[in-house]
């Protein structure tokens, strides 16, 4: 069975990764969407986003990393994947998600969303915390591998 992981990944983080590394050992394959929206402002333009996904999951080898500018589900029903995977961390992400799950259900009840629970290590993080994190020359370590780190420190030197 194929699945895929949608997000915006700006940039990815060890919560990303959580999630991948325990969604690759649940599906065949996974594929990692990282979204192309032009109507949101991100920090890494999305070439940048998905080289680091690549760069961070080159060792999983069910794992393909993609650019997505459509709809997830459209993507999802030409390739024959039947799992959207999405991370919940906190209650707060509750209410997103299921909106967001509920529009891909209407779109298609060929697809199903499967959450995966973050990690405790993991449920205060998020790309938003490390970027700010980043801004104030603050320690990276705990949120973003060393590679992604280094970028950060680059888009805010
Ligand atoms: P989006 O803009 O689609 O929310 P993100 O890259 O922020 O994209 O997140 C993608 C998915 O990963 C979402 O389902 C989000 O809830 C989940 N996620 C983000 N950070 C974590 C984390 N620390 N632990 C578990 N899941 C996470």
């Amino acid at each position: 069975m194929k699945a895929i992981y949608p997000g915006s990944f700006d940039p990815i983080t060890y919560g990303h990764l959580d999630i991948i590394s325990r969604a690759a050992k649940m599906y065949d394959k996974l594929y990692i969407a990282v979204a192309k929206n032009i109507s949101k402002q991100y920090l890494f333009s999305s070439r940048e986003r998905f080289l680091m996904v690549k760069k961070s999951i080159a060792h999983l080898e069910n794992v393909e990393v993609v650019e997505i500018e459509g709809l997830i589900v459209e993507y999802a029903l030409r390739n024959n994947i039947e799992v959207m995977v999405r991370g919940l961390r906190v209650v707060s992400d509750f209410e997103h998600e299921l909106q967001i799950a509920i529009t891909n259900r209407v779109l298609s009840d060929k697809i199903e969303t499967v959450f995966l629970m973050s990690d405790h290590k993991h449920s205060f993080l998020s790309s938003s915390q490390a970027r700010e994190l980043a801004k104030f020359n603050g320690d990276l370590s705990l949120f973003v591998p060393d590679h992604i780190a280094r970028e950060l420190r680059k888009k805010y030197a």
